[in-house]
C-alpha cells in the first residue's frame, strides 16, 4: 500500500522546484536562448514543473509542450479584440472568490496559484489578490451557496485548486457537504498531469469520504503530456470511484490537427479519462498567436467525429460572457 502512494509532500517539493528561468529551460532542452522573450517573461513569468519538461523533446523548438509555456515575443503584439478580462469575470463576482454564472453550479476560486503558467491562460491578468478565499471570505462564500437553493454543484477552480494543501481542501469539502442542496463537488485542475504526485492518499480520501459525488476535470492538451506517471495518478482517482474528465484548449501549432486530437482522446481514454470540452481560445491579450478561427475548429471537430466513437469526441465550446451556459459550436462536415 505504501509503495502505491506518493510521499505526502513530494508534490510541494516539485511545485517549489519548478523551472522559472527561460535560460535554464532552453539549456536543458538544448535550444537557442534567443527563443525566449524578456518582455513576455516580465509580464507573465515562465513556470513549468520538471516532470512536464521531462516529456518535452530536446532540440525541438516546436515541441507542443514547450510552446504552451515558453514566453514568446509574439505575446507582445497587441491584437484588437484580445483583452485582459475576456470573460467579464470581474462583473460576475457576487462575493470574493465566488464566480456564479450558471444556475445550478458555482465556481470557487480556491487558489490564485498554479503549478504551471500556460501562455494562453484566460486568467493571466485576473486580479487574484482581491479574490482569495481567506477564512472570512470562505464563510461568506458558504453563506452565499447556502442561500441559493438552486445550486447543486460547487466547482473548486483557480488558478489551480490542488495547489491548496490537503488538510484545507478536506475542510472545505466537509463545509460544502454540510449544505444540503449540494450534490456534487468538482475540481478543475491541471496538477495530476503536470505533477502526478499531487494525487496523494489524503486527497483521494478527502474526495471519497464525503457524501458529495466527486468529479475531477483535468486539463490536458496534447497526448505527449500523458506518461506512465500520469496514468498512475489517474488510476488512483479512478480506483476510488472518482469520475475523471478532460478539457483541452484548441491551440494553433500545438493540437490543431485531427491526428493529434484523435490521439489525445484515445490516449486519455486508455488511462481512464473521458474527453469533456475542447475550448476555442478565450481572446486574452498575449495569446492571439494561438487562435484558431471558429470555422477551422468546426471542420476539425467534424472530421474528428468521423474517426472516433461519439463518447471520445469532446464538445467544441466557447464561453461567451452573459450566456447561461457554455456555448457549443456545431461540427462542420461539409468537406469530409
Ligand atoms: C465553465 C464554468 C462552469 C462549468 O460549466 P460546465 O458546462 O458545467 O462545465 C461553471 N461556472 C463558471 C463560472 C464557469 O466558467
Ligand atoms: S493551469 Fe489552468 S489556470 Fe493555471 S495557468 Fe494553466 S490554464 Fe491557467
Amino acid at each position: 500500500m505504501n509503495a502505491y502512494w506518493p510521499a505526502p509532500d513530494a508534490w510541494q517539493q516539485a511545485l517549489r522546484n519548478a523551472i522559472t528561468d527561460p535560460v535554464e529551460l532552453l539549456r536543458q532542452l538544448q535550444l537557442p536562448l534567443s527563443l525566449s522573450n524578456g518582455d513576455a517573461q516580465n509580464s507573465f513569468e515562465l513556470r513549468v514543473p520538471r516532470a512536464l519538461v521531462s516529456r518535452m523533446k530536446p532540440g525541438n523548438p516546436k515541441d507542443p509542450l514547450l510552446l504552451q509555456v515558453l514566453p514568446s515575443a509574439r505575446e507582445m503584439i497587441a491584437t484588437p479584440g484580445f483583452s485582459n478580462d475576456p470573460l467579464a469575470e470581474l462583473s460576475t463576482n457576487p462575493s470574493a472568490g465566488v464566480v456564479h454564472k450558471y444556475r445550478d453550479r458555482v465556481l470557487l476560486i480556491t487558489s490564485g496559484g498554479c503549478a504551471i503558467n500556460c501562455r494562453y491562460c484566460f486568467r493571466r491578468h485576473f486580479p487574484y489578490q482581491q479574490n482569495q478565499l481567506g477564512p472570512e471570505q470562505w464563510q461568506r462564500a458558504l453563506a452565499y451557496i447556502d442561500a441559493n437553493r438552486e445550486l447543486s454543484e460547487a466547482i473548486l477552480s483557480g488558478g489551480d485548486p490542488l495547489v491548496t494543501p490537503d488538510t484545507r481542501l478536506a475542510r472545505m469539502i466537509t463545509d460544502l457537504a454540510g449544505i444540503d442542496h449540494l450534490k456534487r463537488i468538482r475540481i478543475h485542475t491541471r496538477l495530476p498531469v503536470v505533477i502526478p504526485e499531487r494525487v496523494t492518499r489524503s486527497l483521494v480520501e478527502a474526495l471519497t469520504a464525503t457524501r458529495l459525488q466527486a468529479v475531477v476535470v483535468l486539463h490536458c492538451n496534447h497526448p505527449q503530456e500523458v506518461d506512465d506517471s500520469v496514468r498512475t495518478a489517474i488510476t488512483r482517482l479512478r480506483e476510488a470511484g472518482i469520475t475523471v474528465l478532460n478539457q483541452a484548449v484548441l491551440l494553433r501549432d500545438i493540437n490543431d490537427s485531427v491526428v493529434t486530437l484523435q490521439q489525445l482522446s484515445e490516449t486519455l481514454f486508455e488511462v481512464g479519462v473521458l474527453p469533456y470540452y475542447l475550448f476555442v481560445l478565450d481572446p486574452v491579450a498575449g495569446a492571439a498567436h494561438f487562435d484558431i478561427s471558429d470555422s477551422e475548429a468546426q471542420k476539425l471537430i467534424g472530421e474528428l467525429q468521423t474517426r472516433l466513437p461519439g463518447y471520445l469526441v469532446p464538445r467544441l465550446a466557447r464561453e461567451i460572457p452573459g450566456r447561461p451556459s457554455k456555448t457549443l459550436l456545431p461540427p462542420d462536415q461539409t468537406d469530409v
